[in-house]
């Protein structure tokens, strides 16, 4: 009998994502879905960002997400009657992010775990209970118990792994209802976001347009209290924005907004990923594309563990996700405070600040109507050996310091983060000292470390930082975060961040 497998429980888009790393790392996984196949409709979310594709690249659906979605790079703000600006983002050869379904990347997904022989996915299977001793989990179904290594709950909102592994999930659900609507139609728009704030057709409140592939555009509309689709007159509220063209809906629903953080990420051998962790508001679109950064920060960790790393790397996933799960919901609550205000003092700020936008360009960088994230900058995390002075905040410019996501830079034959996801990177400047670093890397036993000289990527020091010279050392974690950065080469440094790293 082989190793017990990692059991997931959800193959929503991030427990099917996780199966996939895991599953790159040589871990075995029994993918617990509840739901009897797979059903996946709509677009729900459906902007990727580039930091994340670089996860979907790895699991190997990337690329025709990039080759399917449609990039804008033109966002249009309206007030009233008034157009207020247009922000327009340079076109690139990686695309800052791309505009596909939800629905598409679970099926593109899908397709790759049927063809991955170390995951196991069990449809009209839900976890009913576990029970976990020193060793493992036992994971209750009702065809029988499953027996694993650790339990990932990827169950999404209502999790049932969250409720029994007793983890609380405080936090907000609002009233307010938004109506999200996908409609085929060949509308004379260009590729742009356009985001209509009290529309004289849908007054004090907001409409956001964006485009889909196939000529599919996702319409984001706040609709009153009391708010019945079933009476709705749709084809009156659509025909705002299509005017006498003709379209067809292919999706409506109508949802509300939660802002929840569970407790914990993990309690024990259970994990929890995803929606099973954390809810956001959708603008900002840090939902799934953080969901999807919980899998590869925890797979990495478990299929480590698995290897003989202490489980204090596990304890690591808490310490760093959740405070990224922390900030995505101070950021979306402000984004919130403005779209949907809760106080007489949060609609007076939104209206005066939208009025003035009329004629004052500085009131403009007021509006708030959702910004994308950046990747935790993970500066505190026990893994991360600091160096040099602490950046200020996430959201400011991303600088190459221990903790923050590695910049990319060209390289010979691709990118640099194409190199990495397979175990550690050492980046070295100078080619003689690749042996030595990679004696150190050995030392960890069964963790795999690579050894890279930057000459011999062909990168020359400046990408990675003004700082960065010919004896410079980078150390690159598995998810392609900075764990250390040595000005110059040390055995003994290298080695102490390298064991840091690995939780010892
Ligand atoms: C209407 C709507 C619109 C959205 N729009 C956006 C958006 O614009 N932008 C954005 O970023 N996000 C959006 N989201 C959120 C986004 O869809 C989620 O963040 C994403 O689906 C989370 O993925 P997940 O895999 O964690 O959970 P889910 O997609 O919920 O998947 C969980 C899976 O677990 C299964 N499951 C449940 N219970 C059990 C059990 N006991 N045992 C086994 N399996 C179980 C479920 O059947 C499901 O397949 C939207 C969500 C909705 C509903």
């Amino acid at each position: 009998m082989g190793p017990a497998p990692v059991v997931i429980a959800g193959a929503g888009p991030v427990g099917l994502a996780t199966a996939l790393l895991l599953a790159r790392w040589r871990v075995p996984t029994v993918l617990l879905e509840a739901a009897p196949h797979r059903s996946a409709v709509g677009s729900k979310a459906i902007c990727f960002q580039r930091d994340v594709l670089d996860i979907l690249g790895r699991v190997g659906v990337a690329g025709a997400m990039v080759a399917e979605g449609v990039t804008w790079t033109t966002g249009r703000t309206y007030f009233r009657e008034h157009e207020l600006y247009s922000v327009t983002f340079p076109k690139a050869e990686v695309p800052p992010w791309i505009n596909i379904s939800q629905a598409r990347v679970e099926e593109l997904l899908g397709a790759r775990v049927a063809a991955e022989p170390l995951v196991d996915l069990r449809y009209g299977c839900p976890v009913i209970g576990y029970r976990e001793d020193d060793d493992g989990v036992d994971v209750l179904t009702r065809d029988g118990p499953v027996r694993g290594s650790h339990l990932v709950g990827a169950d999404g909102p209502r999790s049932a792994v969250r409720r029994l592994a007793g983890i609380d999930f405080p936090g907000r659900s609002f009233e307010d209802l938004f109506l999200i609507c996908d409609i085929k139609a060949s509308l004379p728009f260009p590729s742009e976001r356009r985001f209509y704030f009290d529309p004289p057709w849908n007054p004090g409140r907001q409409v956001l347009v964006h485009q889909c592939p196939d000529s599919v555009w996702r319409i984001d509309w706040q609709v009153p209290p009391g708010f019945d689709l079933a009476t709705a007159d749709l084809d009156g509220m659509v025909g705002r924005i299509t005017g006498s063209l003709p379209y067809e809906i292919v999706w409506v629903t109508v949802y509300r907004f939660h802002s929840r953080v569970a407790a914990s990420l993990g309690r024990g051998r259970v994990f929890l990923a995803g929606d099973a962790a954390h809810l956001f508001a959708p603008f900002g679109a840090r939902g799934l594309n953080s969901g999807l950064q919980d899998a590869e920060n925890l797979a990495w960790k478990l299929a480590l563990v698995r290897r003989g790393a202490p489980d204090r790397l596990l304890d690591s996933y808490d310490a760093e996700r959740r405070a990224a799960a922390l900030v995505n919901l101070a950021v979306t609550a402000k984004t919130m405070e403005f779209l949907v205000p809760q106080t007489a003092a949060q609609w007076e700020w939104r209206r005066t600040v939208l009025e003035r936008a009329v004629t004052d360009p500085g009131a403009r960088l007021l509006i708030d109507s959702g910004k994308l994230a950046e990747p935790y900058w993970y500066v505190d995390s026990p893994l991360t050996t600091a160096t040099g002075p602490v950046p200020e905040e996430p959201g400011a410019a991303r600088p190459p310091v221990p903790g923050v996501i590695c910049p990319d830079a060209p390289v010979r034959g691709g990118r640099l983060r194409e190199r990495f996801g397979a175990g550690f990177v050492v980046l070295v400047g100078r080619p003689e000292r690749v042996a030595e670093a990679a004696a150190l890397g050995a030392g960890l036993g069964d963790v795999p470390v690579e050894v890279l000289a930057l000459p011999d990527l062909g990168i020359e020091g400046a990408p990675l930082g003004e700082g960065a010279g010919p004896d410079s050392v980078h150390l690159v974690r598995p998810d392609g975060h900075l764990a250390a950065v040595l000005p110059s080469f040390s055995a003994e440094a290298l080695g102490a961040a390298l064991h840091r790293a690995i939780g010892r």
